[in-house]
């Protein structure tokens, strides 16, 4: 049975492009960057050329780009090294309710180490509100996080704003871009961001790379101590091969952004008309418009998302739910409660995630087996 796959908010598939972009890097052009002779220099060139590739791409300078191991080390080192470095300024964080947990924990962390930090609550849509960030800051506050657009319920935040405030009042801003990226656009300028994570493997590029964008100016402590690499930021060698995947990753959503995410506007907005129209009992999560084009996410009352998953993936279909699974137990997701759901109707959602890959026949099909599960599961 051909696998339906509805969960590129969780990863995607590396695309040939990208794939072959990498290649040259394993055997033929395998230098260390950092290394003065020929072979060393050839890597260089090419790490150069993708660091200017994904600097371009969200309006920075290349110098402002630090490639990192995955998304979740650049929120770490966006919340711990800037934290650290600006101690001496203030101990005051700001972050928003829906982070995703490489920006939650180290929150957490840090206000065990004695930072005091504000969780700014969203409305029922997800959406945080910038005044409320606004009246929050006081002469302590050193650092606001938000994220660009949730993972769970694809919920666009209103990041520009939050920037905008940050800026006035000369605190950092930083904001997670994981979701974003490849969907919507994603600028440096136009989100008044300081600090901006991004990483590979949501938007077609290989897993093992991220990226944390750093305003020029901004001095923030280097992430892993050791050789002078990443401009003396973030020590060990940089995998050139992995760098020139996210590149190729980055161009080709440039290339096929628009007509990628008109196409997915289309299937989720179908998806959100047929779902409630086949299927009662249907609560869509998130803001209906304000969120990514690749986003579907609902609660179907009545019906477990544990059973429900299993059966879909018994038909097929990869999906997931807005709430973590640990070691078999099921969690209620935080992102859930925050925007008023109940345990029941947060342990009874769905999210569909599309992609490059989906078809109209994917998404007629998902549509039949959903309909025909839940009807077997209410049963
Ligand atoms: N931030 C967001 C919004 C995400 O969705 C993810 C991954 O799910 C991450 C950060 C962390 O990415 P990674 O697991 O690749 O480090």
């Amino acid at each position: 049975m051909p696998r339906y796959y509805f969960d590129y908010a969780a990863t995607s598939p590396v695309d040939p492009e990208v794939v072959g972009a990498m290649e040259p890097f394993w055997s033929e052009n395998f230098g260390n960057p950092s290394s003065p002779h020929e072979t060393g220099r050839k890597a260089h060139k090419a790490l150069e050329a993708s660091r200017e590739t994904v600097a371009k791409f969200i309006g920075a300078k290349p110098e402002e780009i630090v490639f990192t191991s995955c998304a979740t080390e650049a929120n770490n080192q966006a919340l711990m090294a800037a934290a650290r470095s600006l101690r001496k300024k203030g101990d005051h964080i700001i972050i928003s309710g829906v982070e995703h947990h490489s920006v939650w924990k180290p929150a957490e962390f840090l206000q065990k180490e004695g930072y005091e930090v504000t969780i700014a609550p969203v409305d029922g849509d997800g959406l945080v509100d910038p005044s409320y960030i606004e009246k929050a800051v006081t002469d302590k506050t050193i650092l606001i996080s938000v994220i660009h657009a949730n993972n769970e319920i694809g919920t666009i935040e209103p990041v520009a704003d939050v920037g905008a405030i940050a800026r006035k009042k000369k605190i950092l801003f930083h904001t997670d871009a994981v979701q974003s990226i490849g969907q919507i656009p994603v600028h440096v300028e136009t989100l008044n961001a300081d600090l901006l994570s991004i990483g590979g493997h949501k938007f077609y590029g290989p897993k093992g790379i991220g990226a944390l964008y750093v305003r020029k100016g901004v001095e923030i402590e280097p992430f892993l101590f050791g050789g002078d690499q990443e401009r003396g930021r973030r020590g060990g060698t940089v995998n050139v091969a992995f760098a020139a995947g996210l590149a190729k990753a980055v161009e080709l959503c440039r290339q096929k952004m628009d007509t990628e995410t008109k196409k997915q506007t289309q299937w989720r907005d179908h998806l959100f008309v047929e779902i409630p129209k086949r299927i009662s009992g249907v609560k869509i999560n998130g803001h209906r418009t304000k969120r990514l084009p690749k986003n579907v996410h609902i609660s179907i009352d009545g019906v477990s998302s544990e059973a429900l998953l299993l059966n879909l993936d018994m038909a097929g279909i990869c999906a997931s739910m807005g709430s973590a699974c640990t070691s078999g137990s099921v969690k209620v997701s935080r992102v859930l409660k925050s925007i008023g759901l109940s345990d029941e109707m947060a342990l009874s959602s769905l999210r569909i995630s599309l992609g490059r890959w989906t078809t109209d026949e994917d998404v007629e099909y998902l549509l039949n087996e959903l309909e025909k599960i839940v009807k077997k599961l209410r049963k």
